[in-house]
């Protein structure tokens, strides 16, 4: 292999993952350029929730979920809509991902989720400071919410996972939760905090500044869509929309849910979805918050970051390119007030997002089994902001032919 100083590394994507990747490589002297079709961090690592959300990486498919699925679809305000015009589509997907949740594969692939997010706060403490945002991440943790002890007992099988990986916790009752949180709708009788979690001021600032940071090691940036490859025996450059080509020693697809498209291209096929999400962002919430919130029975998130107040969430099967239904929106906030019935809805903007997932949950940060010099990293789900900094770490690793801090064989490309 090539010394990093003279290998050209062309990363697709500059979201949260590609911008990662780029500022990496480049600290590790490479010639870095990054390519995106938009502006930087315009992608779902516009709008995300904010939370280094250390305690989330329990599989998606898991039998509790299976059992709700069927009542989610029919409520018309449920937490997951797959868009009908799209059902078929999904049948594949649908049956790997059920296949991902039988028992005995359960626990490999929480154990592949929980050994990111033990190195997730660390690696991303140590990225922020290094790029001067360390006063950017929150200290405070998030607060789970339970209406009652039997909503809470239903959702015991979380807390088990949190003992199995050695998470901290601390169940709280109604007393100690409003003492800590107010604003809290008097009714929440339980609740969980989750210490270690965190809230980044504005993920969007937090792209921008990590590609100010790559620009500044002397990374370039390339605005055009990547429409097509060049190789012979391995990779040997991107084309441009347009025709250009963009000649590369190393390709990292890092096209968040758009990365099945360019991996089609290339003769690879990845079972690739998005699960679309929406955010509303209310500036003039009329309250304020210590802590993050999430009601795991009422599936929604409230953070605090710069400009107000964040609610999000909502699992919407649609596609990459079906318009947004913006009604999801707003059943969300709607939910949210039951939780904070002081929310003032006002001075609103509405935004929806591409999810990249695995039907599996576990994100693909893997060499090509296909083409040398191309890597992937991507399909991060409902993580990909808390698992960023860890993932650039491990894939400038694996790219410089070190051996990675953790084994990556759960993460390859070929394993569906
Ligand atoms: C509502 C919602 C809430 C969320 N909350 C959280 C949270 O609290 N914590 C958390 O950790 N995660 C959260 N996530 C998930 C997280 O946002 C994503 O996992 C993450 O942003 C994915 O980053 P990415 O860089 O892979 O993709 P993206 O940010 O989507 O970036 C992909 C980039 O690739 C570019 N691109 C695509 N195709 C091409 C092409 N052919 N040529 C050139 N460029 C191309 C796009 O323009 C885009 O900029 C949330 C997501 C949503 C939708």
């Amino acid at each position: 292999m090539q010394q990093n100083q003279s290998r050209r590394s062309v990363v697709v994507g500059a979201g949260i993952i590609g911008a990662a990747i780029a500022y990496e490589l480049q600290k590790r002297g490479a010639q870095v350029t990054l390519v995106d079709a938009d502006a930087p961090g315009r992608g779902a690592s516009y709008g995300n929730m904010a939370s280094i959300a250390v305690t989330e990486f329990m599989p998606v498919s898991r039998p509790s979920v299976w059992r709700q699925t069927p009542g989610w679809l029919l409520h018309p305000e449920g937490p997951i809509r797959v868009s009908p015009g799209y059902a078929t589509r999904l049948i594949p997907w649908f049956v790997r991902f059920f296949w991902a949740g039988r028992p005995a594969k359960l626990r490999e692939l929480e154990a592949q989720g929980a050994v990111l997010c033990q190195r997730s706060l660390a690696d991303t403490e140590q990225l922020m400071a290094e790029i001067g945002l360390s006063d950017q991440l929150s200290t405070s943790g998030c607060l789970s919410l339970y209406a009652s002890e039997a909503e809470l007992s239903a959702d015991r099988e979380r807390l088990d996972m949190l003992d199995r990986h050695g998470f901290d916790y601390e169940v709280m009752d109604c007393t100690a939760l409003h003492d800590l949180e107010p604003e809290i709708a008097p009714n929440i009788q339980k609740a969980v905090l989750l210490p270690d979690n965190r809230t980044v001021r504005d993920p969007h600032a937090l792209v921008t500044r990590l590609v100010e940071a790559f620009v500044a090691l002397g990374g370039a940036i390339q605005r055009a869509e990547v429409s097509g490859f060049a190789r012979a025996e391995c990779i040997t450059g991107v084309r441009l929309k347009g025709g250009r080509l963009l000649k590369a020693d190393d390709v990292i697809l890092a096209a968040g849910a758009f990365t099945g498209r360019l991996s089609k291209l290339l003769s690879e096929p990845i079972p690739l979805e998005t699960e679309r999400g929406y955010h509303t962002q209310i500036n003039a919430p009329g309250i304020g918050l210590n802590h993050s919130i999430i009601w795991p029975a009422m599936a929604f998130m409230v953070s605090s970051t710069a400009g107000g107040i964040r609610v999000g969430g909502t699992v919407e099967m649609a596609g990459l390119d079906a318009d947004p239904d913006w009604r999801r929106s707003k059943i969300t906030v709607k939910r949210a007030r039951k939780a904070l019935p002081n929310l003032q809805i006002e001075d609103v903007t509405e935004w929806m997002g591409h999810r990249p997932a695995f039907p599996d949950t576990v994100p693909v940060l893997s060499a090509s089994a296909k083409v040398p010099g191309v890597y992937y990293a991507t399909g991060h789900g409902h993580l990909g902001l808390t698992y960023a900094a860890t993932t650039a770490r491990l894939m400038g690793q694996l790219i410089a032919g070190e051996t990675p801090d953790i084994d990556l064989q759960p993460y390859r490309v070929d394993r569906f």
